[in-house]
């Protein structure tokens, strides 16, 4: 079918009853799982994504011959009941992150190593912050956090002042940053207290998040997780547009009109599965009633480094790769690579305030202050071979990772709408999901939801 200016058109829109066309804006795991779910339905689906690739905050690096790393989204754990499923469906195999050998630390009182993960300060504050946090984490109400008794006060509060009432102790005043950086990629002073409580309980919890073996790090998609997206856009064909940035939705009575750079879309119904402060620059006629994020609401910060080099030599020293470092480029570190390694990678978390320093080096300091970083932690490397920075905080289309940092308000202003369609455009993508917020499997049940509302249209 053809638009007025030759553009293609989506389906027939206008129908009187019941949806027969869709068109999805953003090909991550949420709007492709919702295409995908929007097909079986029966409805005429075109996909259009921004990107001249599928995968969104899924991407692969190939570091060897068979060998790909996760650039973006990396590991799962068997909570990720969706993700398995989808893994499952698509041919897709996992693998066990490997997490043998003693731990590195470097948390301010010298360099040291030791068996598991649990840093060298003090077991009884860092006992207590643990404690606090799952205090909150318990209280929060993980279906609407804005509804948590004292939801206000909570949502008001920076994860950075609480931190400066409640955290005494130096070694858990040092540590709670670094745990945020880790689990959410977020600066303590760009989130709010309720945001982080309602992250650990949307996710499992603060152990289960936190944990490798039976936790939500467990494995990771052997191959890379992009492959989900790669497979799921091979499916829907012709459906899935790349280099298509959609800059307006426009609706009316009987349909919606999407505009791109190239052309413009009709169809019955839009869904946005794009990240909320990428939501909010298309414009939309009629507006929505409220945005989808903030002046407050933050980029994650994160950027990832991966260092390649011809073999895990620290496992043979008795070494997991892991590392918990106070002073940055690489706030932490974790053995990735490949399964049947023909090469060693170390991944490398810049998070947090760091990883915005570190986005501003030129490519040469990068490399240095990255590569120097890693050989004191493990001197036995030898020099890498590959070397590998991805940027999220500045992705023109991903405009932060993990995920959207709800900051002081977000939550109380925008979680009663978060899902609710704007007439006939509906909502998808993991910063929509209460469950698994943030991660792959909030994603794909965010996508799974949508298309369910769509479908049940009348
Ligand atoms: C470094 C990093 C590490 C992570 N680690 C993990 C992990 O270990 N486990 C885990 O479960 N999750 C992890 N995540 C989070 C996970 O990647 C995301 O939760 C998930 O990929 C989000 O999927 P989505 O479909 O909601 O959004 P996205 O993947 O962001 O997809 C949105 C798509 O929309 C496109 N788009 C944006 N604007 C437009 C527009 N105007 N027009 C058209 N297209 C547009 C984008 O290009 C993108 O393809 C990580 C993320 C990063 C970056």
């Amino acid at each position: 079918m053809t638009a007025r200016d030759g553009s293609v058109v989506a389906g027939s829109a206008g129908r009187s009853r019941g949806v027969t066309s869709a068109v999805v804006v953003g090909a991550g795991f949420a709007g492709l799982t919702a295409a995908d779910a929007l097909v079986a339905g029966g409805v005429d689906v075109t996909v259009l994504e921004a990107r001249d690739r599928v995968g969104g905050r899924a991407r692969g690096i190939q570091v060897s011959a068979e060998g790909w790393v996760d650039a973006g989204a990396a590991y799962l754990g068997d909570r990720h009941t969706a993700l398995h499923a989808l893994t499952a469906e698509l041919d897709l195999k996992t693998t066990p992150t490997t997490m043998r050998g003693a731990s590195r630390f470097a948390l301010g009182t010298g360099e040291s190593t030791r068996d598991g993960r649990f840093p060298p300060l003090n077991a009884v504050a860092l006992g207590d912050l643990f404690d606090r946090l799952d205090e909150l984490t318990a209280a929060v109400r993980p279906d609407a956090p804005w509804l948590t008794p004292g939801a206000a006060e909570l949502d008001a509060l920076t994860a950075a002042s609480w931190a400066e009432r409640h955290l005494t102790h130096p070694d858990a005043r040092l540590f709670f940053p670094l745990f945020l950086g880790e689990m959410m990629a977020a600066d303590p002073a760009r989130v709010s207290i309720l945001h982080v409580a309602f992250y650990l309980r949307s996710g499992g919890g603060l152990r289960y998040l936190n944990a490798f073996e039976g936790g939500a790090q467990q494995d990771r998609i052997d191959g890379g997780a992009h492959q989900v997206c790669e497979r799921l856009a091979e499916r829907l064909g012709a459906r899935v547009r790349l280099g298509e940035p959609v800059r307006a939705v426009h609706q009316d009575e009987d349909g919606v009109t999407v505009r791109t750079a190239s052309g413009e879309y009709r169809a019955d119904v839009a869904v946005m599965a794009v990240p909320p402060l990428l939501a909010d620059a298309v414009d939309y006629r009629p507006e929505p009633p409220t945005r989808r994020a903030g002046d407050r609401t933050a980029r994650g910060c994160a950027v990832k480094v991966h260092l390649v080099y011809p073999a895990p030599v620290w496992r043979d020293h008795g070494l997991s790769g892991w590392s918990v470092n106070a002073e940055g480029p690489l706030l932490s570190t974790v053995d990735d690579s490949p399964a049947g390694a023909e090469v060693g990678v170390l991944t490398g978390f810049v998070t947090g305030g760091e990883a915005h320093r570190y986005a501003a080096l030129d490519p040469a300091r990068q490399r240095s202050s990255a590569v120097e970083q890693a050989a004191r932690l493990f001197p036995m490397l030898p020099d890498p071979v590959a070397f590998h920075v991805t940027d999220w905080v500045n992705e023109a289309y991903s405009k932060g990772c993990y995920a959207a940092l709800f900051g002081p308000g977000d939550w109380v202003r925008h979680g009663p709408t978060l899902t609710a369609p704007h007439l006939r455009v509906h909502w998808a993508g993991t910063e929509t999901s209460t469950e698994f917020f943030g991660l792959l499997e909030g994603a794909i049940r965010s996508g799974r939801r949508v298309a369910a509302e769509v479908l049940a249209r009348a």
